[in-house]
Parts: C-alpha cells; sequence; structure tokens
C-alpha cells in the first residue's frame, strides 16, 4: 500500500510528489499521457517572483525567453508599458519544464509512471482508499492511505471520489494558442496583451515572445461565447503584419477556470489540487504557480495527517483552510475586478488606459490597490455601482 497515490503530472501534482517524497513517504504519481508535459496547453509565462516564492532553479532547458515588462493594448491601441528594466519573469518550454518537476519528484523518491489513466477510485467502508487504472494496456489496482486528484481542469477524479465540483460554466473561458514561427516581435523581452470586447470578450489576447521571431499567441474568453476562439485568434494573426505571414508550429486549446473557487476541497482520505480545484488567477488564468503552491500547502497538511495517522476529512480540512487563508482569499479579491473588468466596455478600457500606469496594473493582478481602480470608475456615472465592488 502507498502512503500516497497523486493522479495527474502537472505542475500541481509533481509538486505534491515531490515534497511528500522528500519527507519519506512512499508516493506514486500517475500520468495519463505517454509524455508528461507533452502536448502543452499553455502560454508558459511565469513571473520570476513566483518561480523564487516557489523555491525552484529550473535549468535553462526550460526557459526559452526571460521577460522584463509586458505592453498592455487598450482598444484604441495606446499601450501602457510596464518595464522592471530587469529580469522579471520567464516563458518557460513546459514540455520540458513539465518533465523536469517529474524527474524532481522521481530524484526524491517517488513512482511516477506516464501512460498511466486512472479511471476510478476503490473504496473500503465507504471510504475512498485507492485508485483503479491501466498503465500500459495493463489493468491494476492500488490502495493508498491518501488520494490526491491533480488531474486538471477537467478533473474526473473529484467526481467519482464523491466531492462536488461543478462551477458555473461562465467561469470557464475558452483558451486557444498558436505556437507561431517567422513573426516579427516589437520587443521580444516583454509580453503583449491586447483587450477589447471587440477582439476578445471577457479576456484578452495575447503574444508571450519564446525568442526573436517565435511566439506563443493565443487568446481567452468568456466560455459561452457564440464565436468560437480560434476565430478570434484567427483575425488577430491575420489583421497583423507581423503575424500574418508567419507559420503555425503548434494549435493548443484548453479551458481556463476564472473563478469559482471550492470551499471545499476534501473528503475522508481525499484532496484536490491545481487546475482541478480552480486553483488560477482569475484575471490572467495563471495557474502554474497556483498549482504548485497548493500542492505544496497539501503537502503539509498530508504530512500531519499521516504522522497522526488521521486521514479522515476533518482532519484534511486544514487544507481547506490554510489554502483559503494562504491563496483563496487574495485569489477572491481578483475574481472580483475580474467580474468588473467584465463589465466595461471598450470606452471604460481606453479612459483607464489614459489613466493607469503599468504599476498599478500589476499591484491590480496581485489584488493589490483595487481602491485606485475603484476611485476611477466612480469618475464614470454608468460605473459607480461595479466601483463600489472594488471597496
Ligand atoms: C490556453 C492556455 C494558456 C495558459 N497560459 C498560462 C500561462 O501563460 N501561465 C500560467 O501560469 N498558466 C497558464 N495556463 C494555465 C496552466 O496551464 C494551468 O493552470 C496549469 O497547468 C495547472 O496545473 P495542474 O497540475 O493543476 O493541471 P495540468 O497541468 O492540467 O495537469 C493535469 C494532468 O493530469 C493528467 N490527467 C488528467 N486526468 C487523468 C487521469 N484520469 N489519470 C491520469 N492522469 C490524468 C493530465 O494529462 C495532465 O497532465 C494556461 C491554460 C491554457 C488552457
Amino acid at each position: 500500500m502507498r502512503d500516497v497515490i497523486i493522479v495527474g503530472a502537472g505542475p500541481g501534482g509533481s509538486a505534491t510528489a515531490k515534497h511528500l517524497s522528500e519527507k519519506g513517504y512512499s508516493v506514486a504519481l500517475y500520468e495519463k499521457r505517454q509524455e508528461i508535459g507533452a502536448p502543452k496547453r499553455c502560454g508558459e509565462g511565469i513571473s520570476l517572483g513566483r518561480v523564487e516564492r516557489l523555491g525552484l532553479n529550473p535549468p535553462k532547458n526550460c526557459i526559452r525567453q526571460k521577460i522584463d515588462g509586458a505592453k498592455i493594448y487598450a482598444p484604441s491601441g495606446k499601450a501602457v508599458e510596464i518595464d522592471y528594466g530587469k529580469d522579471s519573469g520567464y516563458i518557460l518550454e513546459r514540455k520540458m519544464f513539465d518533465k523536469w518537476l517529474a524527474e524532481e519528484a522521481a530524484r526524491k523518491g517517488a513512482f511516477v509512471q506516464a501512460k498511466t489513466y486512472i479511471k476510478d477510485v476503490v473504496r473500503e467502508r465507504g471510504r475512498v482508499s485507492g485508485v483503479k487504472g491501466e498503465s500500459c494496456s495493463e489493468k491494476f489496482e492500488e490502495k493508498s492511505k491518501i488520494l490526491v486528484a491533480a488531474d486538471g481542469v477537467e478533473s474526473k477524479i473529484s467526481r467519482v471520489a464523491g466531492l462536488n465540483t461543478t462551477c458555473n460554466p461562465l467561469l470557464i473561458d475558452s483558451g486557444v494558442q498558436f505556437e507561431m514561427a517567422g513573426i516579427e516581435i516589437e520587443d521580444p523581452k516583454k509580453i503583449h496583451l491586447y483587450f477589447g470586447n471587440k477582439i476578445a470578450p471577457r479576456g484578452y489576447l495575447w503574444i508571450f515572445p519564446k525568442g526573436k521571431d517565435v511566439a506563443n499567441v493565443g487568446i481567452g474568453i468568456i466560455g459561452n461565447c457564440t464565436i468560437p476562439a480560434i476565430d478570434y485568434l484567427k483575425k488577430f494573426v491575420e489583421n497583423k503584419e507581423e503575424l500574418k505571414k508567419g507559420s503555425i508550429l503548434e494549435v493548443n486549446a484548453g479551458s481556463i477556470p476564472v473563478g469559482g473557487f471550492l470551499k471545499k476541497m476534501t473528503l475522508d482520505n481525499f484532496l484536490i489540487v491545481g487546475d482541478a480545484a480552480y486553483q488560477v488567477n482569475p484575471i490572467h488564468g495563471g495557474g502554474i504557480y497556483e498549482a504548485q503552491f497548493a500542492g505544496r500547502i497539501a503537502a503539509e497538511v498530508i504530512d500531519e495527517a499521516l504522522q497522526k495517522k488521521n486521514t479522515s476529512d476533518k482532519q484534511l480540512n486544514k487544507y481547506n483552510i490554510e489554502w483559503w487563508k494562504q491563496r483563496g482569499n487574495s485569489l477572491r479579491k481578483i475574481e472580483k475586478l475580474r467580474e468588473v473588468v467584465e463589465n466595461l466596455s471598450d470606452e471604460d478600457f481606453n479612459y483607464l488606459a489614459d489613466k493607469l500606469t503599468g504599476e498599478d496594473l500589476v499591484n491590480f493582478t496581485r489584488g493589490n490597490s483595487l481602491v485606485t481602480l475603484a476611485k476611477l470608475l466612480l469618475k464614470r456615472p454608468h460605473l459607480i455601482k461595479l466601483a463600489k465592488a472594488l471597496f
């Protein structure tokens, strides 16, 4: 019997596996795909501060481009620039990065197995007590004291385990991305974000450079949009001289949670980590950091539960409490910001682009200084109600 089985070797699953293995537990990490990290479903952006906060030192082959700021474009075309004057983020190569995270877990002693699909949970006296799956075409069953679902936004494991994780479909954005080559990037050290209801309803388009002439060019928009996200993306590419002559090396699509954080992420012997629990920053859709941070909290809570030989829901509830204290409350504030942003017209965006600085925008994405935004919105009578939500 394993101490812990983890389903899904994305950043959340691998981080949980690494932290638990280094504490000496017997951990199995199962991934359905034949190659961990591929295909990617990600713009691959992460800030340096987040990498440092996770205590990571990724090898060079995981980092495609160092970033020193951002250009954020209003519908009018006006750009608000954030320039840190030094490296402040990475565009990763997720195929290498995710594999490296799994390697780190394996190095600490976790048993990692790709091409292993977990179909169901095993139960004893009504409690989750392991998994049933198929590994390289062979059926198997394995028991564990604790099961962790880190199986991404489409998580099935939480549901078969008995947790209701259904969320409002309006809280799931639709993402599509082309990895493009042979394009021209005005400033390859900056990420470029484009806002506007006509080009990306309730979302944005991005160009995340992976070199001078290679980039992830993508879009995330409200999930129930009548026009598919890929049509908006194609139009964006066709309308940009610097992109339209480029080649498309990869097409990636996926869902992006933008809120709906779960109050309850635990059962007896069971908890959820990462996208499977919608642990994503709701304003920009970034979840690489959130999944790993949650994995670290989960590992601490599991460690205590295993030491106490008490893996009940009541004991694991510490994970709910700690995650909300350390991340949830701040992400909930950012969700409120997203609720405000999705109600802005293109004219409102243009107005804000004239008033706000790059520093303001960075603060907002972290849930800070929202009062600054609220005060600006109060000056627009039709936005007074929205502004009040930010105080
Ligand atoms: C288009 C797009 C762009 C994005 N851009 C960014 C970005 O620039 N920066 C950022 O921080 N975030 C970004 N994200 C979000 C980010 O990719 C996720 O938040 C992050 O990968 C979450 O990590 P995770 O470990 O929770 O889940 P995942 O990375 O989704 O990993 C879950 C794993 O579980 C496996 N799995 C699922 N079911 C089973 C099963 N039954 N058995 C075994 N294995 C299973 C899957 O194959 C997968 O490998 C983007 C997302 C999308 C869709």
